[in-house]
């Protein structure tokens, strides 16, 4: 029993390749860099997948919260490929493989739903484009499409996942620091959405994904309970025992990630993961306190 993971060696990778180690599976990761248990991009093209490999997981991609990066067309151009090319090359090797898995789990973004205070989005709203992410989202999705041979021996689980919350990467990282020294606050005046889930959730979602023959399609992977980005600051700095009332304008961040980019955090949605609950999905972190408390009490 044999899983490939594209980006394997990131945030969200690392846990999952162990958890999936623990439950007895052998994983192989595709990476940009040499090492065990690893094969490069290209390597997959000239040798295709692995035999006996049961399951795909694709987690590449440039990450677009590096705040080092300046949000430049070059940039923008490597945050949209790294994605598309890394799925549809995974796609391919579905399509071309004798042997196929039975699962390909792809990742996508909230980004798809449109920024709005008053709408609730389900896995069943409609998406339209409307920016770069939203174009970015329809585009990572249509990637991971199979052809129809192999969609009848092959599921495929999209996940739209929200901000991931852990310790080790993603959001948290980059604001452990500030929100520590007390320096921590709302981004703007707090009011817009701020989807999110615990990694522990979504690894655990991508397990549930991969070990359920019923489930295929989009999943929302986003928390059951929505909560705005005020209520996000006002949880984290509780566990943290520090104040978080220093707002962020974000005028600043348009400034210094680009307008386009800040909307990710200046503008959110509320969006709801019905059919990730109506497939059976349970969460260990429903709520943002229980889960900023355990980000925090973790070592
Ligand atoms: P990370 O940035 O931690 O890791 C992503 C991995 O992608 C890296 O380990 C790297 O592997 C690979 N990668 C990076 N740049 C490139 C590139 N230019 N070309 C090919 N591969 C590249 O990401 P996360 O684990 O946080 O996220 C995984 C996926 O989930 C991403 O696609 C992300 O967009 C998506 N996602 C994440 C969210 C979050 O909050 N973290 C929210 C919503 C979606 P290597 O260096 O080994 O090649």
């Amino acid at each position: 029993r044999h899983i490939v993971i594209g980006g394997g060696t990131g945030f969200i990778g690392t846990q999952l390749c162990n958890i999936l180690r623990h439950k007895g599976y052998g994983i192989t990761v595709l990476s940009r860099m040499p090492g065990p248990q690893r094969m490069s991009w290209n390597d997959l093209h000239i040798k295709g997948l692995p035999k006996d490999t049961v399951a795909v997981v694709n987690l590449a991609g440039q990450n677009v919260m590096d705040f080092k990066r300046r949000w430049t067309p070059g940039f923008k151009q490597n945050v949209y490929n790294s994605r598309i090319n890394t799925t549809s090359s995974l796609a391919k090797m579905i399509n071309e493989a004798q042997n196929k898995p039975s699962v390909f789990v792809s990742m996508s973004g909230v980004g798809a739903y449109k920024p709005d205070k008053e709408q609730s989005y389900t896995e069943e709203s409609k998406c339209e484009e409307f920016d770069f992410f939203s174009k970015l989202c329809k585009n990572w999705e249509k990637a991971a499409t199979l052809n129809p041979e192999s969609k009848e021996r092959c599921r495929v689980v999209t996940i739209r996942s929200g901000v991931v919350l852990g310790k080790e990467g993603g959001m948290i990282k980059q604001l452990y620091l500030p929100f520590y020294l007390g320096l921590g606050g709302p981004v703007g005046n707090g009011s817009q959405y701020m989807p999110w889930i615990h990694i522990d959730d979504l690894t655990n979602l991508i397990v549930f994904s991969i070990e359920n023959a019923n489930v295929e399609g989009i999943l929302n992977g986003v928390a059951p309970t929505p909560c705005t980005n005020k209520e996000f600051s006002k949880a984290f700095g509780k566990a943290l025992r520090r104040p978080a009332f220093f707002p962020l304008p974000s005028s600043i961040l348009n400034i210094l990630l680009g307008k386009e980019r800040a909307v990710m955090i200046t503008d959110g949605q509320k969006v709801l993961p019905k059919r990730t609950k109506s497939v059976g999905f349970t969460y260990k972190y429903p709520d943002i306190e229980s889960a900023c408390k355990a980000i925090v009490t973790s070592t």
